[in-house]
């Protein structure tokens, strides 16, 4: 186990997607403190067997959960696969939690293709991987 946390995130039509995924790369998702949002999350517990810290279901707030978890600089990576052909209530949130990973530089993967280059590419965990973090400060 690191100290990187993972959030994996799937619209409805994706759901299915995302959990054949997780069950492929399951040695690789549980090295990591996994996040969710709450109907990804039970679907994922109930195939994986992991502890996973689940949000509200994403309409009702729990992507703007996973988006606080990155103000606040406490998620390293997102596993987002979100619907391109199904209108979501919550689109709004939708675009903004992938707006706050374009500003806080957070990985995010939209599809299966992006997740297995993630996951099976680069190691995250490895001593010379470093997310460059933005200072707006500056
Ligand atoms: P859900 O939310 O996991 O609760 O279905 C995901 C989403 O719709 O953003």
């Amino acid at each position: 186990m690191t100290h990187k946390t993972v959030a994996l995130v799937a619209h409805d039509h994706k759901k299915p997607e995302l959990i054949q995924w997780s069950k492929t790369n399951i040695h690789k998702l549980r090295q990591y403190k996994l996040v969710a949002t709450g109907t990804t999350g039970g679907l994922l517990q109930e195939a994986l067997g992991l502890p996973i810290t689940r949000y509200r279901s994403g309409p009702l707030g729990g992507d703007q959960q996973i988006g606080a978890l990155i103000a606040e600089g406490k998620l390293d990576v997102l596993v987002f696969f979100w619907d391109p052909l199904d209108p979501a209530p919550h689109d709004p949130d939708v675009k903004a939690l992938l707006r706050l990973c374009s500003v806080w530089n957070i990985p995010v993967a939209c599809n299966k293709a992006s997740a297995d280059l993630m996951f099976n590419v680069v190691d995250i965990d490895a001593p010379d991987y470093q997310r460059d973090i933005p200072d707006y400060g500056k």
